[in-house]
């Protein structure tokens, strides 16, 4: 239920009313756009409960239904687009976001070289593993906190907003002292116990679509995020499996613009783990920035052959530039 007050209502009253529906053990959301306050009440309500009744509490005007599950990730209630701002850089709004960096930070000299790349092709923002979900456990897992130490410095350097995966509560707090944007893989878009804990941390969350995921799981994820307190969650399309095995995954374009018609939240594409395959990359970056990406991520590295992790659908600068034209092109066609 949304509570629309009224338009001369003054944020002390509003934050009053807000107080006493919370003392009354609901759990209400403020939010204020184009200088009118609406209040959610996002806790189930008893049907036995007379929803009519609200309308009597001061300052409210009008009440409204939430027309879809995901009452925080969708519109009913956040009508406008969200814009996130980083430090300058933004997501969600007219300019595209590029997310770019190798899938492990591999040493300090590596993410410092590719850092330099991301902001000469005119990247705002750095990403690289320090926690790796690696199908095998042999495989490299990742620098752990010193990654993170590397990612930091390399980001300071080049005035760029550091991206990192976490996959446990221990490595959100830890991650959390080193970078700007706490990233949620595929294989933990339903741990929900970890969505939960990320309601406390000022940074938004990237949270990627698990392979498995339907649109209404993934924005259900989301509102998880956002209903423990963090508003600020950026949608990651990042490829599904399919029963396509000649590309690792196959990277759903139309999950862009049915997720920009359902969610007021930034939506980007990952066409690196969309399709595992590097000649695909710059093309499936394109055609999601023509679907309506707000950003990309995508994997790059000065030897891609030789990445520790994910070499095979890892870019070098030469096409991770070119591409960036060709992308910045293609969005100034989609925002004009
Ligand atoms: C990643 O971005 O490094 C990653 C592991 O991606 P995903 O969770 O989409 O597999
Ligand atoms: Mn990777």
């Amino acid at each position: 239920m949304i509570l629309i007050l009224q338009k001369n209502t003054t944020h002390p009253e509003a934050d009053a009313l807000q107080n006493r529906l919370i003392s009354m053990g609901l759990h209400a959301v403020k939010e204020a756009t184009q200088g009118r306050i609406s209040i959610a009440i996002i806790s189930s309500i008893d049907k036995n409960i007379d929803t009519a009744a609200f309308k009597s509490l001061p300052n409210v005007e009008a009440i409204e239904q939430f027309s879809q599950k995901y009452k925080l990730a969708g519109k009913d209630f956040h009508k406008q687009k969200l814009v996130i701002d980083i430090k300058g850089a933004t997501i969600g709004g007219e300019e595209l976001a590029v997310i770019a960096g190798p899938c492990s930070i591999e040493n300090e000299a590596q993410i410092f070289k590719i850092a330099a790349a991301v902001k000469a092709a005119g990247g705002k923002f750095l990403r690289g593993g320090a926690f790796k979900p690696r199908t095998s456990p042999y495989e490299f897992q990742g620098l752990g906190e010193q990654g993170l130490q590397f990612i930091q410095k390399a980001a300071a350097q080049h005035n760029l907003v550091g991206v990192v995966e976490v996959m446990d509560e221990a490595q959100a707090e830890i991650a959390a002292n080193y970078v700007d944007i706490l990233q949620i893989g595929a294989r933990n878009m339903q741990n929900f116990t970890l969505l939960k804990a990320l309601g406390i941390y000022q940074q938004p969350i990237l949270l990627k679509r698990g392979f498995h995921a339907t649109y209404n799981e993934f924005l259900l994820a989301a509102e998880y995020i956002l209903s423990a307190g963090n508003p600020h969650v950026i949608l990651c399309e990042r490829g599904i499996r399919t029963f396509e095995s000649y590309t690792r995954n196959t990277l759903d374009l139309a999950a862009i613009p049915v997720l920009q018609e359902l969610s007021h939240l930034p939506v980007i594409a990952d066409p690196s783990h969309g399709t595992g395959i590097r000649s695909l990359v710059t093309p499936m970056a394109k055609a999601a920035v023509a679907a309506g990406a707000d950003g990309i991520m995508v994997e790059i590295h000065y030897d891609p052959d030789n990445s520790y992790s994910d070499a095979q659908q890892t870019i070098g600068f030469e096409p991770f530039q070119k591409m960036m034209t060709a992308v910045q092109s293609i969005r100034s066609m989609v925002v004009n």
